[in-house]
Parts: C-alpha cells; structure tokens; sequence
C-alpha cells in the first residue's frame, strides 16, 4: 500500500514532537549512580606483612618482571615500570592485563600509594583490578585501588569498592607509603549458550586482612554512568588500571593466583 500524503504528513506530525521530547530528555549523568553514605567503618589493620605464593600459585608478578602482562590496547609487551620486583604505573601508557586468561581463581595482590600523594577524591591514586577484562580500556568488572586514606570520596568509588556497585564493608587503609593487600575470590558469571546469564560473578575480598567485600552478586559489568549490565564472555585476562588521574603514579608487588576449577563449595555431612 502506497501511503497518502495526508498520511505521511500525519505521520511526521507525529514523529516530530517524540523527537523534540527525546532532544530535550536529560541524559544520564555519573553523579546519579554515587552513593555518599553510609561511611564504611574506619578500621586500622594489623602490619603489612607480605605474603608469598604457595606451591600452586601462579606467580603474576614477582622476581620475572613484566613477563606476564601485555598492554591492553594493542597486546605489546607492557610498558609499566619494574624496579625489582616492584612494578609502577607508567602514566600514559594505558592498562596492562594478564596474557593468560582466567574463570575463576584466587588472588592476592599488593598495592602501594606513594608518599606525598597529591589530589583529592577520585583523582588521588586512583587505579583498579579488573577482575575479568571482557574488552579495551575499562570493560570488566572493577574491584577500586584509590588513596581512601583520609580521603572522602563517594563511598561506592573509595578503595574495595566494586565500582559503583558495592561499598567496601570497612575503610582498612594503611596511610600513603605502605604496602596495601588484596585477597580475592573471584567466581566468574556463567552464561547460557544464547548469551543469556546462567549465574552472577561473586566476589569475596579481604582488604589488608580486612573482610570488605562478603560475596556479593554483581549486577554486571564497571559503568561509570548507568545501570552495570552483563555480557555473555569466556575465560579472561586480569587487567590493572592506568586511570589517567593527575596524582603520583601507584605500585604493585607480590601477585598470585590459584585457579579455582571447582569453585562450587559443596557441604556434606560427616559420616
Ligand atoms: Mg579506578
């Protein structure tokens, strides 16, 4: 059927004031996904004492330097800074992830803010685990590395956050200079062969010894703005953030892994 004009004219009467309408809708902002309060607890952990690989681990960073990372944006060999077994952030020269791809694990990992860090909120040390990275730049799913010593912020983006998602159940920041620790349990999200999601990441994870994080379900994948949403993905690589903040760059020592191939706990009674 061939439309009159009468009808087309009706029609794009109709389509204008929709257009108008969508022009003049206010378009999501990140402040909207902030949440100020409740402050986490203050806690002052016991001292950093490091905690070396056990027999199983993969050894993500130690002695070998940069071995096991490549940049994120184009897969060259990383470009961040090793002193020892120390590793800093090369500002500028992007995210660096793991070569080896991962489901679900454990992890341990150490973090250093350096003294007479400068900046303030989320520009203050500001970097991330990213526990699976499904793409470039900042797709995953962010556990926040950030300056949460004395350093207020909103508190789904302060240190142990999933961003945006979950605020750390305490602050247990050492102050700028000290060796930070995060332990990790990371269950990966399932997903039907449709893409559909079959079952929600969990993560569990200990700040300096500190439980923050009670495996909590993820809504999805790190936004900045907007809801987190998931997309279907496979085994990943593990990704840490050059964020781009003005502040003194971050380190990184001691990482580790062990593979979880049956992270399902299964409780049976004693016999
Ligand atoms: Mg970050």
């Amino acid at each position: 059927m061939t439309p009159s004009r009468h009808t087309i004219t009706a029609a794009a009467f109709a389509i204008i004031p929709i257009g108008y309408a969508l022009a003049q809708a206010p378009q999501p902002r990140p402040e909207e996904t902030e949440q100020w309060s409740p402050e986490p607890p203050v806690v002052t952990p016991g001292s950093a004492v490091p905690t070396p690989p056990p027999s199983d681990a993969i050894v993500l960073l130690g002695a070998s330097g940069l071995g096991e990372w490549l940049s994120t944006k184009d897969k060259s060999p990383a470009k961040w800074r090793v002193e020892g077994p120390v590793m800093t952030v090369a500002k500028g020269t992007g995210n660096i992830e793991t070569k080896r791809k991962f489901t679900s694990y454990q992890l341990h990992l150490e973090w250093r803010i350096p003294q007479g860090i400068s900046g303030t909120g989320q520009g203050r040390g500001n970097s991330g685990l990213f526990l699976a990275s499904t793409g470039g730049g900042d797709a995953g799913y962010e556990l926040q590395i950030l300056d949460s010593y004395r350093n207020k912020t909103y508190v789904n983006g302060q240190a142990g956050s999933v961003y945006k998602q979950y605020p750390p159940l305490a602050n247990a920041m050492r102050r700028p200079g000290e060796w930070q620790s995060y332990d990790v349990v990371w269950i990966a999200p399932s997903f039907a062969a449709d893409g559909t999601l079959k079952t929600p990441a969990y993560l569990t994870a200990f700040h300096n010894g500190v439980l923050i994080q009670n495996n909590v379900p993820l809504g999805g994948e790190t936004t900045y703005i907007g809801k987190p949403q998931y997309k279907a993905h496979g085994p990943s690589s593990i990704k840490l953030q050059d964020h781009g903040d003005p502040s003194q760059p971050i380190s990184f020592r001691n990482i580790w892994l062990r593979e979880l191939t049956s992270p399902s706990v299964s409780i049976r009674s004693p016999k």
